[in-house]
């Protein structure tokens, strides 16, 4: 079994979630199934192996899970990108396209520093605004963004293509 076939195997589609016409892809099945966990996380951090990483940013929720493995595995920091109104310190935030309108999310402003190495992680880049939104808090802070790597992409959304030109390099295990 190829790698992406052992990860399209567990992971679960819902359709008409969370609304009508909408098929979710569920990766709760595959955090629970221990050898597509940690192949997925093997694989998402095996191009930096070797390199200096300082933080790995997860975007709520689900890039906390799968960035507090990555950032063990490659010896670096993990920082969350939240939600406004979760975190408890100062910090920065920014406004974030939605299929329908805006959002915000922050990051506490002494998470990383002017220079810091930082891969930005998500379980899933669909248009792409959400990680958009992640990369200009995290460049509006000086971080040199190494990559943004996702487990799922819907190419047919454009996210990966937005996030390139802006100059992101993109990771994705499953398109
Ligand atoms: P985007 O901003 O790229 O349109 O949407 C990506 C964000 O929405 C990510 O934070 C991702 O977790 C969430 N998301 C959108 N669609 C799905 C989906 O089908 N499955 C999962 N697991 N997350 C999704």
């Amino acid at each position: 079994q190829t790698l992406q076939e052992t990860l399209l195997a567990a992971i679960r589609t819902i359709p008409d979630y969370p609304k009508p016409g909408i098929l979710f892809r569920d990766i709760t099945t595959l955090l629970g199934d221990a050898r597509a966990f940690r192949r997925s996380v093997d694989e998402l951090v095996h191009p930096y192996a070797g390199s200096k990483i300082d933080k790995i940013a997860g975007i709520e929720a689900r890039g906390f899970i799968l960035g507090g493995a990555m950032a063990h595995q490659l010896s670096s920091g993990f920082v969350p990108i939240r939600k406004k109104g979760k975190l408890p310190y100062e910090t920065v935030r920014v406004a974030y396209s939605l299929e329908y309108g805006l959002d915000e999310m922050e990051m506490h402003r002494d998470a990383v520093s002017p220079g810091e190495r930082v891969i930005l992680v998500d379980d899933l880049i669909a248009t792409g605004g959400t990680a958009e939104g992640a990369v200009k808090l995290l460049r509006q802070m000086g971080a040199e963004i190494v990559a943004a790597c996702f487990v799922i992409d819907l190419p047919d959304l454009g996210g990966r293509a937005k996030l390139e030109a802006l100059g992101v390099s993109v990771n994705t295990l499953i398109a």
